[in-house]
């Protein structure tokens, strides 16, 4: 569940309890605004939530992204493309991993 979903649940729930008939649009915006109050609480009561919780997650994800990376079929991981033809050798980057080496599982 993203965070946003968390905060469209709690801001529908409030309306059904109210009894109040809103829609999808409306609750989407309310969410908005509840979500947006509960990130500035801090101010309010003078604690600040930890942005390194958030940053951490982002980074397990772009790690988990890499881990995921395979070697490039085409260049065999180098990252580069070696031709020879009539005594010249040429190096060109790869096109495939665009000179990476690697590529994500979902493009080969
Ligand atoms: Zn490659």
């Amino acid at each position: 569940m993203d965070k946003i979903d968390y905060w469209i649940e709690c801001a529908k729930t409030c309306c059904e309890e109210a009894s109040i008939k809103v829609g999808d649009e409306q609750i989407k915006l309310m969410a908005d605004v509840i979500k947006t109050s509960h990130e500035n609480i801090g101010l309010a009561f003078g604690y600040v939530e930890n942005p390194l919780i958030e940053e951490n997650k982002t980074l397990k994800q772009k790690l988990q992204i890499e881990i995921d990376k395979v070697a490039c079929h085409k260049c065999r991981g180098k990252g580069i493309i070696t031709d020879s033809c009539g005594g010249i050798t040429s190096i060109s980057r790869c096109d495939k991993c665009d000179g990476d080496g690697k590529l994500s599982k979902h493009n080969i």
